[in-house]
């Protein structure tokens, strides 16, 4: 399973309808400082279930909208859409009928956000399980956001056993554990 592209539209500085095709291989994204590179980032991690705003330098979920600038009114609605390739069926099996997966969060102004799974609505749950064990979700330790690496080095030793046990694997088992126990 791999990404093959971002959609992003009304999210942080994105404010008209953007698409970034993710080829295989190594994607870089460079521009100069504050162009939006950590936003496009954020994206990523926040159509995969983030649920701290803080995590995403926002005070609340409402500041991942535009806010508007001198020459343009904020929005109130964002948008972020990731496309990825299931060909190879690793998907959780409520989403293994489709080859493609097409995951949308969209947030409106004081009314919280909603997730869709290929036009049908899902719970924010089914979203990080989803990629819960794909070592990608958005906490996984394959994104590393500017800072983090000296806020790693001076962690607690309990915070550092979560990165452990996401290097090993076994965060997905741990989420799926304590779904079955709410059952
Ligand atoms: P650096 O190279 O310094 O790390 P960067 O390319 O990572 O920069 P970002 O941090 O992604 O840049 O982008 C910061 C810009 O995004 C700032 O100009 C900020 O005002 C803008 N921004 C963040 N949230 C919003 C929002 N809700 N509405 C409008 N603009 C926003
Ligand atoms: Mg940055």
């Amino acid at each position: 399973m791999h990404f093959t592209k971002l959609r992003l539209s009304g999210f942080k500085s994105f404010v008209d309808p953007t698409e970034v095709v993710i080829e295989p291989g190594m994607t870089g994204v460079v521009g100069p400082n504050g162009c939006g590179k950590s936003n496009l980032v954020e994206a990523l991690r926040w159509v995969m279930g983030e649920t701290s705003a803080k995590r995403m330098r926002g005070g609340e979920m409402d500041d991942m909208i535009f806010a508007g600038t001198s020459s343009r009114p904020a929005r109130n609605l964002a948008e972020v859409a990731l496309t990825i390739d299931n060909s190879d069926r690793s998907a959780p099996p409520q989403f293994n009928d489709s080859t493609e997966l097409e995951i949308v969060r969209r947030i409106q102004r004081n009314s919280g956000s909603n997730y869709r799974v290929n036009g049908k609505e899902v719970r924010a749950r089914d979203v990080q399980l989803l990629f819960a064990d794909l070592a990608t979700g958005a906490h996984s330790t394959a994104m590393v956001s500017q800072g983090r690496v000296s806020a790693i080095i001076s962690s607690k030793a309990t915070d550092r056993r979560i990165l452990l046990e996401e290097a090993a694997g076994i965060t997905g088992l741990h989420s799926r554990r304590h779904e079955a126990e709410l059952r």
